[in-house]
């Protein structure tokens, strides 16, 4: 799609941006128009760096009058191309970076949009309290991304997604009128809730400019485990009886495979093999709690009567932090480690989590019938019935020709997902890479209400026009 923005459009933005908040320059737009991977390159006219909730105001006030399309953009790390415009106005919150509050009383934080959640996690900590969504692209990832891709990450088994985490929000809307909803409200039970529709919108219903976020106490007690199973179905044996026995310390229960593994320490430098032998199926655990030293037991008598049952073949528990680190570095490692071995086709879905073994059998034996040579790395946050499930090419073949089989090869797995009920993005999000294939699931009568919503909201289709309904 190419818009093209009036040179007078372009000519009111500038003015009222003012100095420093505008760019052009090819060299300060480079990163910003290009995706991480290298999957999507972008084009805008301008770069809009609004600095305050008013001059965000003032530019999409001027976008909604005259029609123009502006795609907003957090740290561009979103990985279904939401936040690369083709020819629309690029809006960063890149200087909207202020932490406005931090409260023990409230258990909150009120940041604007720009800051990272990196930052969110320092300002935290310096209070004694923690936020705690974690991805691996927190350095840079913002808190208007996180909230408008509604992003999971590790901990969603024991704290939810971003939507759990927010209890108000601060946004533009697409008529260029600034919506003050930053409550610090545990309950506000008053009708329809404008700030859920925001969180995940995607940029589509506003620019988010700031939002209070839920604080939670630290839990001090921490165990980090990597054990192996024989295949996922014993990882959904062991998850359930985790659950059970730790009486909800378990915070993380992460699946990897051996390929997963291999293609990480032979990609990425100073990974180390996380136990001595090597196995098809890995799981990552970590427990935690607030009760000094109950992380630690409830690890290991989990991991004790699991070994004596057979349910687990071989265990190793972090006897320190670095090496707790070195454990999740392995994890984070996961999708980096995959990016030098060519062409993948990415699935981020969900099934419920009694299925997800019964999905990974499924999907790869359908992938191994459609193309023999793929290899396939599915890992993820299995706790929450979240895989991500990788298609890559073989070795040495060639990217073009894994690409074109792309829509052909993922069919084949989202309609495996479909038939368990399940999700075809289940933290990443639509944006204007995935939307048609969501299209294929929702039904009518859904996909009809959403763009009902839509159209009330941003009537002509201004914000991030090529994303979503
Ligand atoms: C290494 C790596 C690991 C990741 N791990 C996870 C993970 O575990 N879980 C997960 O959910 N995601 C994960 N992601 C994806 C990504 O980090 C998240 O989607 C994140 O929330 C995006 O934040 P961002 O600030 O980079 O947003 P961007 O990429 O800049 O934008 C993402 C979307 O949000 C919109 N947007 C951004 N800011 C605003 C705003 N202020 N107002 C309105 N709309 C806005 C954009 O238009 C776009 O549609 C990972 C990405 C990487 C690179």
């Amino acid at each position: 799609m190419t818009i093209s923005v009036p040179a007078d459009v372009i000519s009111r933005l500038k003015a009222v941006l003012g100095e420093g908040g505008w760019s052009q320059d090819p060299d300060r737009l480079a990163p910003k128009l290009n995706e991480w991977r290298g999957r999507w390159e972008g084009v805008t006219p301008l770069l809009a760096l609004p600095k305050t909730t008013a001059e965000v105001a003032a530019v999409i006030g001027i976008c909604a009058e005259s029609g123009t399309a502006v795609t907003p953009q957090g740290g561009n790390t979103g990985l279904v191309s939401g936040q690369i415009p083709q020819g629309e106005i690029l809006l960063s919150t890149e200087r909207l970076r202020a932490i406005r509050d931090i409260d023990g009383f409230d258990d909150v934080i009120v940041a604007e949009a720009g800051v990272t959640l990196a930052a969110v996690h320092e300002a935290a900590d310096a209070i004694a309290r923690r936020f705690p969504l974690g991805l691996a692209s927190e350095g840079s990832a913002t808190v208007g991304g996180v909230i408008s891709t509604n992003a999971g990450g590790t901990q969603v088994l024991r704290y939810g997604t971003t939507r759990n985490l927010v209890l108000g929000v601060e946004a533009v809307l697409p008529n260029g009128e600034i919506w003050n909803g930053l409550k610090r409200l545990r309950k506000d039970n008053t009708g329809y809730d404008l700030k859920q529709l925001l969180i995940g919108a995607e940029g589509t219903l506003g620019v988010i400019t700031a939002a209070s976020l839920k604080l939670f106490p630290i839990l001090t007690s921490r165990a980090t485990a990597v054990v192996a199973v024989t295949s996922p179905h014993e990882a959904i044996k062991l998850l359930a009886r985790a659950k059970e026995m730790t009486g909800g310390a378990i915070e993380a229960f992460e699946l990897m495979s051996r390929l997963g593994i291999t293609f990480a320490l032979k990609n990425i430098p100073g990974l180390r093999e996380p136990l001595e032998s090597r196995y098809d199926w890995y799981v990552l655990i970590e427990t935690a709690s607030g009760e000094p030293g109950a992380a630690e037991g409830a690890m290991e008598r989990l991991l004790t009567g699991a070994l004596e049952d057979g349910l687990i073949l071989d265990a190793a528990v972090a006897q320190t932090v670095a090496q707790s680190r070195a454990f999740w570095a392995v994890r984070e490692n996961q999708s980096g480690g995959q990016k030098a071995e060519g062409a993948s086709w990415k699935h981020d879905v969900s099934v419920p989590v009694s299925r997800i073994a019964d999905f990974i059998d499924q999907a790869s034996a359908a992938m191994i019938a459609f193309d023999p040579s793929v290899r396939i790395v599915a890992f993820g946050h299995v706790g929450d019935g979240n895989v991500h499930y990788d298609v890559t090419r073989a070795e040495g073949a060639s990217d073009e020709a894994h690409s074109a089989r792309r829509d052909e090869g993922s069919r084949i797995v989202h309609d495996i997902v479909a038939s368990m009920d399940g999700s075809i993005s289940a933290e990443h999000g639509l944006g204007a890479a995935k939307t048609a294939d969501a299209l294929l699931y929702k039904s009518p009568v859904e996909v009809e209400a959403l763009r009902a919503i839509r159209v009330a909201l941003d009537p002509k289709r201004i914000m991030n026009p090529r994303v979503l309904f």
